[in-house]
């Protein structure tokens, strides 16, 4: 595995989310409470937008693959069935002198690594939060909240399967929160005790189970490429077969190159027929598929792709982020993919001259039916460019005073910092095609536009 660590500083990051309302400390008023992040109006799009973008990858645009939407809180006997109640720990130890937590798995030396204190001896802490149903607290009315969506896609099996009427090779997704008591969370939204995930479970017959498996290793690795993350900063990592459980038959990380080094963001399991067969166990149901090709009814193997919404959001983030000169001065700006722009067009009237303002606002009327789109009227043109550019903004439609007059705006690109100027009334056709990936050929301004519609 290649050395290091993103350039990309992540105070920045946090700074930014912060300063640009993609990410705020959880009730900051109070004082934060640990671990726990609140999505700001723009981190709300973007998070919207990474979702959007896997649902459409992995349903929309298949035929082999629906979605579900199960409940949060599950029947107990779920986590018992799946080994979460058993074995879903990490080993626990606390320092004598100052009693901070630690997991013993992240640690280098035996001595605590904030006062060097002694350790105590590791315990097993089961990351799984518990709670009531109902109004009486004790052992029979004891619910988790979901440590993974995975299991409301197994014990959905039989319905979706009897509902859908898929054949294998089929499978089902699912987003939505999970929650797990991580003893040591950080690295900003890398690590939290609530977040989302977005999984698939991909059933096929057994003995095809390893094409299937390399088929969505390279399936979920091009997700994320196709998203614009760099190559250079992602790469897979197959588990050795001490770290593989015991049912599993293999399993890769697509880890990514965050500020802290190589992380995971993704990992994909070949989970054979366990947990199938252990809920059928538990259930004392049969679920199990009829193949009417064969006549054989059999339980088929799962390939498990199980990814992170908010780590990624956290790579498309790191990824996108860029310092660059321009103009004689710095200029921050993320380059998000336009499909995960958090806004795709923001219209700028070249002032807030009266006489401009009916012809923006129309136009901004008109392009907020298709895109989500902002207007911004406050401040010279060049810093409203650069407060675009900060939140990855692909294109600003500027309104002058020619345009009153030929009907024509200006539309400038994000990361060229190129512009063009064109009819206002193929300005929604065209804006569509550059933001699904049409190449921005930049027509010379000076040919274009007069001294007089610059306000000059
Ligand atoms: P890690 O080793 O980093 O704790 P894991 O192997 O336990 O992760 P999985 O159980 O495979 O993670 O979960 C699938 C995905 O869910 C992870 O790749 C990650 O993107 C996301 N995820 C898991 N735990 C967390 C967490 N505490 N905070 C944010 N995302 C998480």
């Amino acid at each position: 595995m290649p050395e290091g660590k993103n350039k990309v500083d992540m105070e920045k990051i946090v700074s930014l989310c912060k300063r640009r309302g993609f990410i705020f400390p959880s009730s900051e008023i109070y004082g934060g409470l640990g671990s726990c992040w609140d999505y700001g109006p723009l981190g709300v799009e973007l998070k919207r937008n990474v979702k959007e973008a896997w649902w459409r990858a992995v349903i929309q645009e298949r035929d082999d693959m629906v979605g579900i939407d199960a409940s949060i809180m599950m029947h107990p006997q779920t986590w018992v069935a799946s080994g979460h109640v058993e074995g879903f720990s990490d080993p626990l130890v606390e320092c004598k002198d100052c009693h901070l937590r630690w997991r013993a798995t992240d640690l280098n030396g035996n001595s605590c690594p904030d006062c060097s204190g002694e350790l105590t001896e590791p315990k097993q802490f089961n990351l799984m939060f518990k709670t009531f149903m109902g109004p009486v607290e004790d052992d029979a009315s004891v619910v988790y909240l979901r440590p993974e969506t995975a299991q409301g896609i197994f014990v959905n099996f039989d319905n979706v399967l009897a509902t859908s009427r898929k054949k294998l090779p089929f499978g089902i997704a699912q987003m939505g929160k999970s929650f797990r008591n991580e003893i040591t969370t950080g690295n900003f939204i890398f690590r939290t005790r609530e977040f989302e995930q977005m999984e698939i479970e991909y059933f096929v017959k057994p003995g095809t189970d390893e094409k299937w498996f390399d088929y969505w290793v390279k399936e979920r690795f091009d997700w994320y490429l196709k998203l614009g993350i760099k190559e250079e900063n992602l790469h897979l990592r197959k588990h050795g077969n001490k770290e593989l459980a015991h049912y599993a038959k293999g399993c890769y990380d697509i880890e990514y190159l965050f500020p802290m080094g190589w992380a995971e963001l993704e990992g994909i399991a070949n989970r054979g027929d366990f947990d199938l067969v252990q809920h059928a166990k538990y259930s004392g149901k049969t679920l199990s598929y009829f193949d009417d090709e064969t006549g054989e009814h059999y339980t088929p193997y799962v390939i498990e792709p199980s990814a992170g919404v908010d780590r990624s959001m956290l790579a498309f983030l790191v990824d996108a982020y860029d310092e660059e000169l321009a103009e004689g001065e710095t200029r921050v700006v993320l380059h998000l993919h336009p499909k995960l722009a958090p806004i795709k067009v923001v219209i700028l009237p070249l002032s807030r001259n009266v006489k401009l303002v009916p012809l923006a606002r129309e136009v901004y009327t008109e392009l907020r039916r298709h895109f989500m789109t902002q207007y911004d009227d406050a401040q010279s043109i060049g810093r409203r460019y650069r407060r675009q550019d900060e939140i990855g903004t692909p294109f600003c439609v500027t309104i002058d005073f020619q345009s009153l007059e030929d009907k024509q705006v200006t539309i400038r690109e994000r990361d060229s910092m190129a512009q063009i100027r064109l009819p206002i009334n193929e300005m929604v056709k065209t804006l569509q095609a550059k933001l699904s990936g049409e190449p921005f050929d930049a027509q010379p301004l000076w040919a274009t536009r007069t001294p007089d519609a610059l306000g000059q």
